[in-house]
């Protein structure tokens, strides 16, 4: 990264504030309110070695940056890395790995994340073991050998689940490990997993980062100097780097990241309690039900729910089938997270990958990305769905 200093006008703001200023400033040439896009790979010099702080567009590039300092200051940590995607991103944190080392993966994480794990590390000699993470006291009293990373989410994808970050940070810590959280659904807005302890923050900025569907992303925020110096060889070495558009639009994204959530949160809460009444939908997941099971973990961590639902056809795989394509509204597409509604098949669609593997999910299960719509649009394409099942 370079050393120019991005702090100004953010620091020691608010959320809102730092979304918008945070890494950014007005373009010291022409004044350019908005960070420009610097399509540019090279740099000139004026002596050998001697330049402004950036000299090859892979190494840093000035929109990059500016994004890297952002997300940094969204997840209160110091050092913001971005990637050309969130599946490169979760890489550049799992090359820290050496053979031998295990990785302990939340039974019901990304199905993506299981397909790395699983397909690209354990052949190249890592270990990996899934587990129930939201019970804490099992992984203590079970510890994996060899465990040097536990990788979590929460809530989960697509099975909603809470998982305990302070809980399962220490846990980690006291046998020698790290602890990653995949905060993609909770974005830094609702949940800020450095601030429970946890050692590294990976996103996928595709989804309510980005929020808008129309670029692919990965960010890494980390407090841990060396961390971050390893992740800044590997993003360097490696060269998964987003391009500077990419940055721009991901940036243009976070601005308006506080405002999307809580509209996402809104829509969802109204969307699961027509769930909870809809005689087609035998259960619904949110981590804002009072019974869900990690409520109260969720209550603890999170200022907000979320807008991912996931819940139960009742005629079970038939009727889910037929229901997501029955939505004029809600697309039926794969990603989440943005201004659009989306609804998939989790099982057929996300995570056919995990089929067979502890990470398989149950074939009634439907997910909804609920966007910023109208409420009662929403609400009545969905229901006019879920009837025509019933
Ligand atoms: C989409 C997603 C990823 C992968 O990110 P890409 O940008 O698609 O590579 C990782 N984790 C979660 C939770 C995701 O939803």
């Amino acid at each position: 990264m370079s050393e120019t200093d991005y702090t100004d006008r953010a620091e020691g703001a608010g959320f809102e504030t730092r979304a918008i200023h945070a890494g950014q400033h007005p373009d010291p040439t022409t004044g350019a309110v908005t960070t420009p896009i610097y399509q540019v790979s090279t740099y000139a010099q004026t002596a050998v070695g001697v330049h402004k702080g950036y000299d090859y567009s892979r190494t840093a590039n000035p929109t990059r940056t500016a994004l890297e300092h952002c997300i940094a200051s969204l997840e209160a940590g110091a050092h913001g890395y971005a990637f050309s995607s969130g599946m490169a991103a979760a890489d550049a944190v799992l090359r820290w790995l050496t053979p031998g080392d295990r990785i302990v993966l939340g039974d019901d994480a990304y199905g993506g994340t299981f397909r790395l794990i699983n397909g690209v590390y354990k052949p190249a000699g890592m270990e990996w073991t899934a587990a129930d993470l939201t019970q804490p006291d099992t992984l203590a009293a079970d510890w994996p050998e060899g465990t040097k990373i536990v990788w979590l989410e929460s809530p989960t994808n697509p099975g909603l689940n809470v998982v305990d970050v302070a809980a399962i940070t220490q846990i980690a810590h006291a046998n020698g490990a790290i602890c990653v959280v995949d905060n993609t659904f909770a974005t830094p807005y609702l949940q800020q997993p450095l601030e429970h302890g946890a050692d590294v923050v990976v996103h996928s900025s595709t989804k309510y980062l980005g929020g808008h569907s129309d670029v692919v992303g990965g960010l890494v925020v980390t407090n841990d100097a060396a961390f971050g110096e390893q992740l800044a060889f590997v993003q360097n070495s490696a060269g998964a780097v987003p391009a500077p558009q990419d940055c721009f639009l991901t940036l243009r994204g976070i601005k308006t990241l506080p405002v999307r959530m809580d509209r996402h949160n809104d829509n969802a809460a109204a969307i699961v309690a027509m769930l909870e009444e809809h005689p087609a939908v035998s259960k619904v997941l949110y981590p804002g039900l009072a019974g869900h099971p990690g409520h109260e973990a969720a209550r603890r961590q999170m200022s907000g729910y979320g807008g991912m639902v996931s819940f139960h056809a009742a005629g079970g795989m038939d009727a889910a089938f037929s229901l997501v394509t029955k939505t004029k509204i809600f697309t039926l597409a794969e990603s989440l997270g943005a201004v659009e509604s989306l609804i998939e098949h989790p099982g057929a669609m996300t995570h056919a990958s995990a089929e067979g593997s502890p990470l398989e999910v149950d074939d009634a299960l439907v997910r909804l990305s609920v966007g910023i719509e109208s409420e009662a649009d929403l609400l009545a394409d969905l229901r006019q769905a879920l009837d025509s099942v019933s």
